[in-house]
């Protein structure tokens, strides 16, 4: 193994693996580095997060190389339907309904499960030439000046790049040393995750119910089931969870009705605290964070993963044009042009997650009966729906980077 690459990244979860494929494709030579190891994190269960790739993340995941293995597994998404849901009365009649035959791509997205896209990014890395991986490796220290990068391991090995990637999640240890801020709150919410199988098909459609404690995602999965994501309070996530798997399902029930036939567990129920976190800064000189250790939001819209990977296209598609003309890819002025291009979508991202929640989130009969109105009126002006379908498939952005075109 070499000791200087030219880039060098911290954190190999879904967005620091993707990042070194994407760096990779164009030549450039990557080390990647995580406390753990990928494959200890393959074991089926281990993570029960199915991802809503939106049109432009399946293009990337095509443009990567990756989508032939990941297909088989992929459910598409034709159809969301939105609405008002409220206790014991289940869904509201005014929905909101997205449908794909109003883009010109066909699917909006795919669901793919955790456990699927892990194995298919971990068997790209280990045969890419371009990429040294060095599992269960923790960094303790860094250091980016204007002419290079280095990074030194807790068994004291050195190692120096032209640019140093942080993508060690949200609490990001490399960006807090790098002496880059944090903006966000917990949102006093956690999320229920579990997948269902169900009776009746579900057609390829994602469901979004806002209920009064937190919206609540059923979201297609392949074979007749379904990802569900449910957020709750903290306190009343924790009892839920306390509940045996029967106790569990009869509090899930009567929240999306039966429209679904009967329906039971398949795999365990996962809870995952949910906050909004983001980085002041993307970039340093010789230094950028992209992903969760950037941004962390609400999965209200299932974004979290899409945004991750647009820095990583957006990222490449600089690093790749400053190749060619020559300079270097670790200059500030360079990474500036990723943090231009990214920033204000992620701040608006942000804002947009965090504002319907909260909107949402409230059991004000007269806000509840605005919003549900307000729903079904954007479901008749059809070229605000064909705008809000294109946002959801990635496909709003002006200018795509070379990975989603
Ligand atoms: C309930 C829920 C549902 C979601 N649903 C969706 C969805 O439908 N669609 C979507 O797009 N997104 C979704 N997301 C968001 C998505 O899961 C995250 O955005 C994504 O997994 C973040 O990946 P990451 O690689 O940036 O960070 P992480 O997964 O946090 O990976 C960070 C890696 O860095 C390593 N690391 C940390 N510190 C060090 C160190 N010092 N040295 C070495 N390695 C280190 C860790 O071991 C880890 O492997 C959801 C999130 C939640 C909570």
């Amino acid at each position: 193994m070499k000791k200087s690459y030219d880039i060098l990244i911290i954190g190999a979860g879904l967005n620091g693996a993707t990042m070194a494929l994407g760096a990779a494709q164009f030549g450039l030579s990557v080390a990647l580095f995580d406390a753990h190891k990928m494959s200890d994190q393959l074991e089926t269960g281990f993570d029960g997060r199915s991802y809503a790739l939106s049109l432009t993340s399946v293009r990337m995941m095509r443009s990567l190389g990756l989508w032939d293995a990941l297909k088989d597994h992929a459910q598409p998404i034709l159809d969301i339907k939105v609405c008002e849901g409220q206790l014991p009365d289940g869904p509201s009649p005014f929905f909101l309904h997205f449908d794909h035959n109003e883009i010109e791509e066909g699917p909006m997205g795919h669901m793919v499960q955790d456990r699927y896209l892990r194995p298919v990014l971990q068997a790209a890395v280990d045969e890419n030439e371009q990429i040294d991986y060095f599992p269960k490796v923790k960094m303790q220290s860094h250091k980016c000046t204007a002419e290079c990068a280095s990074v030194t391991t807790d068994a004291g090995q050195d190692y120096t790049g032209k640019l140093l990637i942080a993508a060690d999640g949200r609490q990001s240890a490399t960006a807090t040393r790098a002496g880059i801020r944090r903006k966000g709150w917990d949102y006093g919410q956690s999320a229920l995750v579990c997948a269902i199988e169900h009776e009746n098909p579900h057609n390829a459609t994602a469901y979004q119910y806002f209920m009064p404690q937190g919206p609540l995602a059923i979201l297609p999965l392949t074979n007749n089931r379904s990802s569900i994501v449910w957020s709750e309070t903290h306190e009343r996530a924790n009892s839920i969870m306390r509940l045996d798997d029967a106790a569990y399902l009869s509090v899930l029930r009567p929240r999306f009705g039966d429209f679904l036939g009967d329906i039971k567990l398949a795999g365990k129920r996962y809870k995952y605290p949910l906050s909004l976190s983001i980085a002041e800064e993307f970039v340093k000189p010789r230094f950028a964070l992209i992903g969760d250790a950037a941004h962390g939001i609400h999965p209200i819209a299932g974004q979290g993963l899409n945004a991750g990977l647009k820095d990583i296209a957006a990222l490449c598609h600089v690093l790749q044009d400053t190749q060619k003309r020559g300079e270097s890819i670790g200059a500030i002025d360079v990474l500036e042009r990723y943090q231009e291009w990214r920033r204000f979508d992620v701040n608006l991202l942000a804002l947009a997650t965090d504002g319907f929640n909260k909107l949402f989130s409230n059991s004000n009969a007269l806000l509840r009966a605005g919003r549900a109105l307000g729903l079904g009126i954007v479901n008749q002006m059809p070229r605000m729906r064909r705008s809000f379908i294109r946002e959801a498939a990635g496909l709003g952005a002006k200018d795509l980077p070379y990975l989603m075109r």
